[in-house]
């Protein structure tokens, strides 16, 4: 058991499920979270997926559990809200293993859109003592009378800012209406970037709060090799498959999560590396809950080398070794970029992010190398050497006398972005994927 974990103020059964999960010190987020919510402070914390920022919640939420009178029936003590039902499953998968070592059983509902309500419903039978939900559905529940939020002294927002993105905000809103006031109530709001909407819910749901900024001043950044290989647009199939089948590069490229733009995209690509071989699956929105887990189980256990995947489907993936992440279609923000390498590279591991930038996406690849204060030296794979000569007009037509924003810039780069993406699907299928 680390001495590190212990003097954090866990109890022992809780050192015991950190010990248990090979837990050997805790990572810096951890170190700077658990003390102060084990206090009773409000969190602010800048986190990014991989960092350990799931236990460095659930470890001081259930060490107050323990601590906390259980009523029957039970009650919901503590709210975990997070944007997507594949983070939900994780998050709620982390309570259960562990509170496994704890005296008292703890009751953990997960609960998501997108499938039938039932299920959920019964599991609510009883109450649940930790409830881990996307927040369209809780209401849902909550109207229901499924579940009352009004004992929920500790809320946790985890990846706020894709809470944000997602369009949960006026949901958010209500639920916390349900829950006891802010002073009353603990909240830990976790966000892997700090938009104004973020500061701005931060400063309305929190008191106080002990702010953790450890992405700027990390002394251990984590270890992601970036590389951005030029290509011409339709040869990145081929070069994806040249740079599986060499293990390019000197990582193992035996589990690839492939991001592309759209849901038809992810089929496309998974299917041209099935023919070619090569183990792949598609993972977006529009697949069933089950075809979304299996393929997930299957990449986890090795049986599927190349998940590809829209970012929405791929938020909070959670998976132990993940050594190559590639950016078949550029990310659409510098955000969504720090998403997605924050894929590979967790928990100490060495990670690659590739991407593909052709001569359409390179100016909204320097968007987002300038977002993240990066310059990548552009590199060519030989036999694919690019052809493609660079887009020099503005296809979009800019708003005349009007000085471009920021934002325009970006928006007029995802644009050529997305209309350089691989294959285009019919106008509806690209619209409605744009958030899948
Ligand atoms: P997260 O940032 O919460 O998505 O966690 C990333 C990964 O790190 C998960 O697979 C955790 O199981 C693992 N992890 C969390 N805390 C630790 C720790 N203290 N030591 C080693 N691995 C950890």
């Amino acid at each position: 058991m680390s001495a590190l974990f212990a003097t954090l103020g866990l109890s022992e059964p809780l050192l015991r499920a950190v010990a248990e999960q090979g837990y050997a010190s805790p990572t810096p987020i951890q170190a700077a979270a658990i003390p102060a919510a084990l206090q009773g402070r409000d969190l602010l914390a800048s986190a990014q997926t991989g960092s350990g920022k799931t236990a460095a919640f659930v470890l001081p939420l259930l060490e107050q559990l323990s601590r906390s009178v259980r009523r029957t029936p039970r009650r919901t003590r503590a709210l975990v809200l997070v944007p997507t039902r594949e983070l939900a499953d994780q998050v709620a998968e982390t309570v259960r293993t562990l509170a496994e070592p704890l005296a008292e059983p703890v009751k953990v509902a997960c609960l998501f859109g997108g499938v039938s309500v039932n299920p959920q419903m019964m599991a609510l039978r009883g109450g649940a003592d930790v409830v881990v939900a996307t927040p369209g559905r809780l209401l849902d529940l909550v109207e229901r009378n499924a579940l009352g939020l009004a004992w929920a002294g500790l809320l946790v927002l985890d990846e706020a800012d894709r809470l944000l993105d997602a369009g949960f905000e006026d949901e958010l809103q209500r639920v916390v209406a349900l829950l006891p006031q802010r002073q009353q109530r603990q909240t830990l709001l976790f966000s892997a970037t700090f938009p104004p909407a973020v500061q701005a819910l931060a400063r309305a749901l929190l008191r106080d709060p002990l702010r953790i900024d450890l992405a700027v001043d990390a002394a251990d950044p984590p270890a992601i090799t970036q590389r951005a290989l030029q290509v011409d647009t339709a040869q990145r199939t081929p070069l994806l498959r040249h740079l599986i089948a060499q293990g390019h590069g000197d990582r193992g490229w035996d589990r690839v999560l492939v991001f592309v733009a759209t849901q038809y995209a992810t089929e496309h690509v998974a299917d041209k590396l099935r023919r070619a071989g090569i183990a792949a699956a598609a993972l977006h929105g529009e697949r069933s809950q089950g075809a979304r887990r299996q393929a997930l189980a299957d990449f986890k256990a090795g049986r599927v080398q190349v998940l590809v995947a829209t970012d929405v489907a791929a938020r909070g993936i959670d998976i132990q070794r993940l050594p190559v992440v590639v950016n078949y279609d550029l990310p659409r923000s510098a955000a969504d970029h720090v998403h997605r390498i924050g894929r590979t590279a967790r928990a100490g591991e060495a990670g690659l992010a590739i991407s593909f930038v052709t001569a359409a996406t390179e100016a909204h690849f320097r968007l987002i190398e300038k977002r993240q204060g990066l310059r990548l030296t552009r590199e060519v794979i030989g036999g694919f050497e690019p052809t493609e000569v660079p887009v020099a007009s503005d296809p979009t037509g800019g708003i005349k006398g009007r000085r471009k924003s920021k934002k325009d810039k970006l928006r007029e780069a995802a644009a050529l972005a997305a209309a350089a993406a691989s294959p285009a699907p019919a106008p509806a299928t690209r619209a409605r994927s744009a958030r899948s």
